[in-house]
């Protein structure tokens, strides 16, 4: 199930949450807040149940978004189910090209095995993948583009 957006801002610095409440507060389930405590979410140390202040909280959630957006490093892509940045298993990269110089980087993730993909562009792949054999995959649109001329060639002259 895909992590539901949340936003850090619902969350009142000057106030303390349960784990109940700061889900409620977000619009998660409770397993989501017991996923960021694991993820290194601070409670208040020695109090039960679990209390975290809003201020805390609200810093954790601003830091994990903007981990998010950092691009992967080059030679991985973005594994979701892994959710980091993850090498191609066996160093194997296709290109699909796309409109223009941009298409997709495709491979499967060296840690689980699901296919990730990742939008590049096609002058930038060897910078993003560095000392990796990206196979380029013929894209059908020229395959298309072809047809109809051969079929010209095929008419009766007038
Ligand atoms: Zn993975």
């Amino acid at each position: 199930m895909p992590a539901r957006r949340v936003n850090p801002y619902k969350v009142k610095l000057h106030r303390f949450y349960s784990v109940q409440e700061l889900a409620e507060c977000l619009g998660v389930h409770k397993n989501s807040v017991r996923t960021w405590q694991g993820a290194g979410l601070q409670a208040i140390d020695g109090k039960r149940p679990t209390v975290f202040t809003g201020a805390v909280a609200r810093a954790f959630l601003l830091a994990r978004q903007t981990s998010r957006k950092r691009p992967c490093p080059p030679g991985t892509i973005y594994c979701f189910k892994c959710r980091a940045p993850s090498a191609p298993a066996l160093g194997m990269v296709e290109f699909i090209p796309g409109m223009g110089t941009t298409g997709n980087l495709t491979a499967l993730c060296e840690t689980c095995g699901t296919a990730m993909h990742r939008r590049a562009n096609e002058t930038k792949i060897a910078a993003i993948m560095p000392r990796l054999d990206v196979q380029i995959r013929q894209a059908p649109s020229r395959l298309i583009e072809r047809a109809p001329a051969s079929l010209n060639c095929d008419k009766p002259k007038d």
